[in-house]
């Protein structure tokens, strides 16, 4: 339990761009909290813009020989191949429920000892997390030049979906995705990469936790932690935090939310859609969302089902009820759609913690607060932060969406806010939908929300 409540800083100072829409954004925004690091920001951006959205179907496949071969015979290599695969991954995900080590290695190429070893490791973690469902499977053929001079002119590469669930942590299946690549060896397949595709597919794949290091796992009802393996310590504290901080969510936010909490605070500084490597990044922690149906699999948003959140390895000795609790509160309505505007999203996670450290150190040090955002954020904006640039802005849009809240929580109640916040999570799909939410719900535009916050005098 945290005795010292930040100061000044906003705690968590994180981000998370949990909705659907922030798909194309998660990769950046964590990078950009911090003023000066707006490095190629627009170039990712376009990046992952240029990414077409793959088609769940499978392209026709180029087979090198194809000029010489009867179409018939073509046909039935690309189907006893796709059989083949089938089988393989069939044969992991069931190795993972019977833990099985040798089968899970069965299909591994003998001679990469290098990625054998990345398996087991792989395997282990999977074990260690007791899925209760997992599935392989193969979604398009990609095509790399680079990865068949490595591996071959047999090699196939493949986007793979991988489904799971975790118990107790994800409240549906969840899909993440992989790109594996096959070749055949002595006639039979088997896997020789793990990685060549991992450039041109969605942010955070095969950055999961369980593709890095080995870990261990942490439990407490509805808080399941991972750390490297030995950093036994940090998984204590963080689930003691953890508890803290989902009590905190509990008694501060209206929304009956009974789902559980996984951080990873792992050593690696890219887990997931997160990337702390730079030195710059003050951002402590970020929430980053899981998908049931991924963005571009059935819907071009994707369906969230939840998510999960990644600590700054640079920050995890200082890791906090007050910190999580921000966090928490993103995780515990990423569920709705992630529509809501950012400055409602931060704003709502900013109030949870705040009245956190309300009730350890008493009114003063929030009347404080929320009279520098008044006297000095507020001055630097003309108008409620919008979502687009908020990651990247240099003023305090994370302490000006806080009192957006606050002053909507005095004048409206707490419970209203989160219904507003439901409405507009589901709903507001697009700037006039939100604007028709907010207006029918509040009374307020955001333009008329921003003139009365700018007259707003706390009462105390
Ligand atoms: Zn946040």
């Amino acid at each position: 339990m945290s005795s010292t409540p930040p100061s000044a800083a906003p705690p968590g100072a994180e981000v998370s761009p949990h909705g659907p829409r922030r798909w194309l954004g998660l990769l950046i925004a964590v990078a950009v909290v911090s003023a000066g690091v707006v490095y190629a920001v627009e170039d990712r951006e376009r990046d992952a813009r240029a990414r077409p959205v793959a088609p769940l179907t499978t392209p026709p496949v180029s087979q090198p020989n194809q000029g010489t071969k009867p179409p018939s015979k073509t046909a039935a290599a690309v189907a006893a191949r796709r059989m083949a695969v089938d089988t393989i991954l069939l044969r992991r995900a069931k190795a993972v429920r019977i833990v099985d080590e040798r089968m899970f290695l069965q299909d591994v190429d003998p001679a990469n000892k290098k990625l054998r070893q990345a398996q087991k490791v792989l395997f282990a973690n999977l074990v260690e997390l007791s899925l209760q469902e997992i599935g392989y499977s193969q979604a398009e053929e990609r095509f790399d030049q680079a990865a068949v001079r490595e591996h071959g002119s047999s090699a196939y590469l493949v986007r793979v979906l991988m489904r799971y669930q975790i118990p107790g942590v994800d409240m549906t299946p969840v899909t993440t995705e992989l790109g594996y690549t096959f070749v055949q060896r002595a006639g039979r397949w088997v896997m020789a990469d793990d990685n060549d595709l991992d450039e041109d597919l969605g942010p955070g794949a095969h950055q999961e936790p369980w593709d890095l290091g080995r870990f261990e796992v942490h439990r407490a009802p509805r808080v399941l932690v991972l750390v490297n393996k030995g950093d036994t310590r940090s998984g204590r504290a963080i689930v003691e935090e953890a508890k803290e901080a989902l009590t905190e969510v509990t008694a501060y936010w209206p929304r009956k939310w009974r789902g559980s909490v996984l951080i990873a605070a792992l050593d690696d500084t890219e887990v997931r859609d997160a990337r702390f490597a730079d030195e710059d990044i003050e951002s402590a922690a970020s929430a980053g969302s899981t998908f049931s149906s991924l963005p571009g699999q059935d819907t071009a948003d994707g369906t969230v089902a939840g998510a999960y959140i990644v600590i700054n390895p640079k920050e995890r000795e200082r890791v906090d009820e007050i910190l999580l609790s921000h966090e928490i509160t993103h995780v515990a309505t990423a569920d709705l759609g992630g529509y809501e505007p950012l400055w409602l999203a931060e704003g709502a996670a900013e109030y949870v913690s705040w009245r956190g450290i309300e009730a350890i150190s008493g009114p003063g040090e929030v009347a404080k607060w929320e009279q520098e955002v008044i006297d000095e954020a507020l001055p630097q904006l003309t108008a409620l932060p919008s979502d687009a640039g908020f990651y990247q802005s240099s003023a305090d849009v994370y302490g000006v969406s806080w009192l957006a809240v606050r002053f909507l929580v005095k004048r409206l109640g707490l419970t209203a806010v989160a219904d507003l916040y439901e409405d507009l999570a589901r709903h507001g799909t697009d700037q006039a939908a939100r604007d028709r939410i907010l207006l029918t719900r509040t009374g307020f535009t955001e333009a008329t929300l921003w003139i009365y916050l700018k007259e707003y005098v706390p009462q105390r």
